[in-house]
């Protein structure tokens, strides 16, 4: 970083005065800059005086504002020197002569010679052949380049060190004026303050399927910076270094959480931490503010920086840590500013899209859920607990989305395109109205589906399918009344421990299930207890840090480690049910014993009840999920000892697979339309079958038309599917004969495919099965 000098064209200070001149020549003519801000006139009149203010001040004969337009223009807004009819008449587009070649690749040229370096790029209108040397810098402003500003001068001369910077300064300032308004007439140019890119369209990984249309909202916003200048930098430099001191014991505060001991939450705190103590990134702070900016809009500046860079990094390590870096930026406007990263809830659009890095189920269940339409993540994956609480909300998510954050302004538009993973952004009328189709035929359809409500699951060949859903929160309780589903097949309960800052007492419990039986009333129900770890994280516990969480210290195994807490759980159910049927399941059994141990527990619950003078529950069914397959092993010994059993596919495929089953990589890997999946669910329904064990699923498989289609030819009866899926699974259930599906499967039980999927679609067309209405 470099001294400003006094004149910037180039006269030198009396010796002696230069430094204090130098730094005050430039807070004056800031001062002034922001002075004019607050002036009675037009826009266009502030900009033109605002250029020749600068032109005056650096001593240079021209200087220049281009903005960028929304068609990828960089066009001439104002200008002192240049003929003044070229105003709004000169465009050159992004990458095209040396000022599109500043916006494309962000950074700054200064030349002696402008005419002779080969990108120049003549426009006769401005009359700019007789300036010969050129200084131009980018305006960013969000990490994107919003502009260009310009000097030029006849003699042929080269812009000092110092000048550059000034004139990167002067941009910062002008590059928030023009984000906060005032500066660009926008009701001649109503889409250029977004510094529009032009549509854009944006890959992901499907989360959960849907079509959504509304304005982005950034889940952590962007703070404006409205002080820009200071009129002491000294008292600028002792607030910035209050905020630092702010943010350092911030960051250690939050390190010494016990929820952050491990994991990769503590490695982005480590990195914030770093970057917290990083001497190179407080100085730049430090001499943008002698130059005159506040301590706010220094952070800012050095920010833009970090953005800038970070655009133009391919490596990804890099590319994180600077995506950190710009983070804690945000962080430390907090501190100065004193403002919140969090939208304002009342602020937000009738629709919108939530657009973040990652977010926790606690957070996204903060978003008022009636305006929320879809979610936008940079992370996430299929088996996040965000996923699963999205798609019990109904909410399309897309994850993966490199960039978005610095691609997404807040109140873009976008549609976002859950069924293949796509989101265009800025799209324009065309594909909003044909997303606005697709969500009319997704509520037609919708429509449809619910007008098989009072319809039951019954096959053409008479097969009575008992059709559960899968719940999560007391909300999605309703859904048994709208859907006219037969129970719930499977009550996540740890849903409810997670979005707490507690762990939630028995009292607490009780009343929770206690709800749910009276949401619920003579249905059965099935409460899943306690399933955490893995990916499932409480925020008041520490988990340890495993090499291979999904197969690690998790469900089942963590609660037998820690009964209390597996007891707590068992005597609020059976409080909860007293003078009620209690269903109990236990997930990720991996052995008898296992079972054996959690079902004592329960008795044990049961038994301390009796002797409390408690009405016991009517009636006790008990059953595991089978999600391990060494269980499948032992089902001789656990048959007997079980009421239901219901696969897990989710877990028990990544495991049958070796494939994890958050990993987007693997997604295609295999399939669970396959011969050894079907093979296995034969077998499996045939064991039960013979042992008269009721069978279920409720993994994800059993909400998809095709899956359950041929769950009920292997013979599996009874589903437990998402709220949104019920009626197109009935609609298939309706459509089919199970017993010719049955003969048709016993031909692929021993082929060397990889899948089965095309030939099962083949077959439900061929048989008029309904995969859609
Ligand atoms: C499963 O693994 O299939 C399942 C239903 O449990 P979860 O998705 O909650 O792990
Ligand atoms: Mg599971």
């Amino acid at each position: 970083m470099t001294q400003l000098t006094t004149g910037w064209g180039g006269i030198p200070p009396a010796p002696g005065e230069r430094r204090g001149g130098e730094l005050s020549a430039a807070r004056r003519l800031l001062r002034r800059l922001v002075q004019l801000m607050a002036a009675p006139i037009s826009p266009q009149e502030r900009l033109d005086r605002m250029v020749g203010m600068i032109a005056a001040d650096i001593v240079a004969e021209v200087c220049s504002a281009y903005v960028l337009t929304g068609g990828d223009y960089l066009e001439l807004y104002a200008t002192e020197g240049l003929r003044p009819s070229a105003v709004h008449q000169t465009r050159l587009r992004v990458g095209e002569g040396l000022v599109g070649r500043i916006a494309a690749q962000g950074a700054v040229i200064n030349l002696t010679d402008a005419q002779s370096h080969p990108d120049f790029a003549y426009r006769p209108e401005t009359g700019e052949e007789i300036y010969h040397s050129f200084l131009g810098v980018p305006i960013v402003h969000g990490g994107r380049v919003t502009g260009v500003l310009v000097v030029q001068n006849r003699a042929r001369r080269h812009y000092s060190d110092e000048e550059v910077e000034a004139l990167q300064i002067i941009a910062t300032v002008f590059a928030e004026m023009v984000a906060s308004g005032g500066l660009i007439d926008e009701a001649r140019f109503p889409a250029e303050r977004r510094a529009v890119s032009g549509p854009e369209r944006l890959e992901g990984l499907r989360l959960v399927e849907g079509v959504a249309l509304g304005q982005a909202v950034l889940h952590q916003i962007r703070i404006e910076v409205t002080r820009l200048v200071a009129e002491d930098p000294d008292e600028e430099a002792v607030r910035l270094e209050a905020a630092i001191a702010g943010l350092r014991a911030s960051v250690d505060r939050l390190l010494l959480l016990p929820e952050v001991a491990n994991g990769e939450h503590r490695e982005v705190l480590e990195a914030y931490r770093m970057f917290a103590h990083d001497a190179g990134w407080r100085r730049n702070m430090r001499e943008a503010i002698r130059t005159g900016l506040t301590a706010e809009a220094a952070v800012r500046r050095v920010q833009e920086e970090t953005r800038l860079r970070m655009a133009h990094v391919a490596d990804p390590y890099l590319k994180e840590r600077l995506a950190d870096l710009d983070a804690l930026a945000d962080r430390l406007l907090v501190h100065l500013t004193g403002r919140s990263l969090l939208a304002d809830p009342a602020l937000l659009p009738s629709e919108f899209i939530l657009v973040a890095r990652s977010l926790s189920p606690a957070e996204l269940l903060e978003y008022d859920r009636t305006r929320l339409r879809g979610v936008v993540l940079e992370e996430g994956s299929l088996t996040a607990h965000v996923t699963i609480v999205a798609k019990a909300l109904d909410i399309p998510m897309i994850g993966r989305v490199q960039g978005a954050l610095a691609k997404i302004e807040p109140g873009d538009r976008i549609a976002l395109d859950g069924e293949h993973g796509q989101i265009f952004l800025r799209a324009g009328d065309d594909v909003e109205l044909a997303f606005a189709r697709s969500i009319e035929a997704r509520e037609a359809r919708r429509r449809a589906y619910a007008t098989l409500r009072e319809l039951p699951a019954v096959t053409l060949d008479g097969i009575r399918v008992s059709l559960h859903l899968n719940a999560a929160f007391l909300i999605d309780l309703a859904a048994l009344e709208t859907t006219g589903t037969d129970g719930i097949g499977l009550y996540r309960t740890e849903l409810a421990f997670m979005v707490r800052d507690q762990l939630p007492d028995v009292h607490v419990q009780t009343e929770l299930y206690t709800k749910a039986h009276e949401l619920v009333g003579d249905k059965p129900l099935v409460f899943r207890t306690l399933d955490v770890g893995s990916d499932k994280h409480l925020p008041y516990w520490s988990f340890p840090d495993e090499h291979n969480p999904a197969m690690g210290w998790r469900a089942m195994r963590m609660v037998l480690d820690r009964p209390a807490i597996l007891r707590t759980q068992l005597r609020a159910l059976v409080r909860s049910a007293q003078g009620r049927p209690l269903d109990v399941m236990f997930p990720m059994v991996a052995e008898v014993a296992e079972f054996e141990a959690a079902r004592r527990l329960l008795d044990m619950e049961l038994e301390r009840a009796v002797k409390q003078g408690q009405k016991p529950p009517t009636t006790l069914r008990v059953g595991t999920m089978l999600e391990v397959p060494s269980l499948f092993w032992h089902l001789p010994a656990l048959l007997p000892r079980i009421d239901f059993l219901s696969i897990g596919s989710n877990d028990l495929m990544q495991f049958m697979f070796a494939c994890d089953r958050g990993n987007p990589a693997l997604i295609d890997r295999y399939d669970v339309l396959s011969p050894p999946v079907l093979s296995f669910l034969r077998e499996l329904v045939e064991r039960c079958r013979r042992a008269g064990v009721t069978l279920s699923i409720c993994g994800e498989m059993a909400s998809r038309p095709l899956e359950a289609m041929a769950l009920l030819g292997l013979g599996v009866r009874r589903l437990s599917v998402v709220a949104a899926e019920v009626g197109p699974v009935k609609a298939m259930i309706r459509s089919l004969r199970c017993g010719e599906l049955a003969q048709y499967l016993e031909h692929l039980y021993d082929l060397p495919d990889h899948s089965v999927r095309g030939r099962l679609r083949h077959y439900a067309l061929d048989h008029g099965v309904q995969l859609h209405i």
